[in-house]
């Protein structure tokens, strides 16, 4: 009963190299791929006369190619689909937590072997790179292996009987394809409920990849069901549904807020989004903190609830002409373009560049200027690359608005604390980081910044099951704001029973 974190691949090794090169054969699609339509699973079904979306291939949008067709719920099967979840159909709210452990540490065997075809699926669904999924595949086999262990923790509390709350619907992001829904599917599961998911539309097809490692693993279809729709039928027929007993979902705010508006006693357990920065001090390695907040700032084209958004410079840093350079030479040396070309490291844009986005792409306030303009690789609308704004200002809306894209705001800060005031005001407070060799700068920092998870001197990316348990405080957690990957995520999903008799 020990738990371990799983190893990333190593691309650096020839045989990895070449395993990766076999996933661009298998994956990349052309033109004449024929897909198969991805069901909706309900009550055990696999189900297909519906209403059909074509997702694009991401990856290579100038030939208009597919990634995948998958068919989407209708109101029947999201009613059925709770009926079947409260019903238990295959009794695995009646397995002991022994039985569960080892039925999930099956699907985690699936899901090592399927390293390369979870990461194939992503690339062409969702445009990205294959480092990028490797960690998250490492991180969805790390929830397979943790969540049931943390559950025997209570083992030794022999009064105490603990068993699942019932019903959970998991709806993930697309931005994690196969970490977020694999944490929040293991730990539905792993504390005695059975499942619903319900997709992203932009990685639905990444969703299904990852559930047939449950189904394959020998976990039933009435155990785990999966539901793509719109959100506005899952908030109608599954969140409205009282016999959905709990909801873990990682989305905006607004969603959130929609769904409490929807059903007030909903059970909700929420992340949602961050305006994370790093403070760069006069103490900082330089060359260090650049190649930190790059990688915080760029990677996956910035679309993480984790990504720094504001770099917040003391000012002496700020003034420093060499700084600023290196900052520039770095970002610019990040190759964006098709993940199929492995030495790209920032592959394309989930969604067509919209909204805040847009706005922030497309507008200078007062002060502003780009010290990296915005520009497209490959003259193709979803690989926007690595910008930067220069001269920031407090309360603009490039300082408080989440953008979900590779905007770096630049921002200049009188001292630390003038620096952490820009932190905080941002409301929300979900990864913050750091860079000083100053160790009274850092415990300054630490004891005044608002955040879940705060990094010193390394990125703010990229947190691993356990050791950095995941989540946040203010605008970015809804509901009992426990950390994914920690300890106790799993008891908000379960009921305790303490059982006393004379003796
Ligand atoms: N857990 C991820 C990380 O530490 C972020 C997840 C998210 O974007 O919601 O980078």
């Amino acid at each position: 009963k020990e738990f371990h974190n799983e190893a990333d691949t190593d691309f650096v090794l020839p045989q990895n190299q070449e395993w990766a090169r076999n996933i661009v054969k298998k994956w990349q699609f052309t033109k004449d791929t024929e897909h198969k339509i991805v069901p909706v699973v309900v009550a055990g079904e696999d189900i297909t006369d519906r209403v059909i979306v074509e997702a694009i291939d991401k990856s290579q949008l100038e030939e208009n190619i597919l990634a995948g067709k998958f068919a989407t719920a209708n109101a029947q099967d999201l009613q059925k689909a709770v009926e079947v979840a409260k019903a238990d159909l295959d009794g695995w709210r009646a397995l002991s937590h022994e039985q569960r452990h080892k039925a999930l540490k099956e699907v985690a065997k699936i899901v090592r072997e399927r390293r390369d075809d979870l990461i194939g699926i992503a690339a062409a669904e969702v445009g990205k790179v294959f480092i990028e999924t490797d960690v998250e595949v490492s991180e969805a086999i790390d929830f397979l292996e943790f969540y049931p262990y943390s559950t025997h923790y209570f083992e030794k509390y022999k009064n105490l009987q603990f068993s699942g709350k019932g019903v959970g619907v998991v709806i993930p992001p697309w931005n994690f394809p196969v970490a977020i829904p694999m944490g929040g599917v293991v730990a539905t599961l792993a504390s005695g409920n059975t499942a619903i998911i319900k997709p992203a539309s932009a990685a639905a097809l990444t969703a299904y990849e990852m559930c047939k490692c449950f189904w394959d693993a020998g976990i039933s279809k009435n155990t785990l069901q999966f539901v793509p729709c719109s959100g506005s039928l899952a908030g109608e027929h599954l969140i409205k549904n009282e016999d959905v007993d709990f909801v873990i979902l990682t989305g905006g705010e607004d969603t959130a807020a929609t769904m409490l508006n929807t059903r007030a006693n909903l059970f909700l357990t929420a992340e949602t989004g961050g305006k994370d920065a790093t403070i760069v001090t006069s103490m900082a390695d330089r060359e260090q903190a650049i190649k930190n907040v790059c990688h915080s700032a760029f990677s996956n084209s910035g679309q993480k609830c984790s990504a720094t958004s504001l770099l917040i410079l003391e000012e002496e840093v700020y003034n420093d002409e060499n700084f600023k350079k290196a900052l520039l030479d770095t970002a610019k040396s990040m190759s964006v373009g098709s993940v199929w070309d492995l030495k790209n490291r920032v592959g394309t844009l989930a969604n067509k560049v919209s909204g805040k986005l847009q706005k922030a792409i497309s507008t200078l306030e007062d002060g502003e200027e780009w010290l990296l303009e915005p520009s497209y690789a490959q003259n193709n609308e979803y690989m926007l690359k690595p910008a930067i704004k220069w001269g920031v200002k407090e309360g603009s809306f490039m300082h408080m608005n989440e953008l979900f894209g590779p905007v770096l705001a630049v921002m200049k800060a009188k001292d630390l604390e003038h620096a952490v005031k820009i932190v905080n005001a941002t409301g929300y407070g979900l990864t913050s980081g750091i860079e000083s060799l100053d160790e009274r700068e850092v415990n300054y920092w630490r004891s005044n910044v608002k955040a879940g998870n705060l990094y010193i001197n390394r990125g703010t990316t990229g947190a691993i099951v356990l050791r950095q348990p995941f989540g946040g405080m203010a605008k970015s957690a809804i509901g009992s704001g426990r950390k994914a990957g920690s300890l106790n995520y799993v008891t908000q999903f379960m009921n305790f029973t303490e059982i006393s008799e004379p003796k």
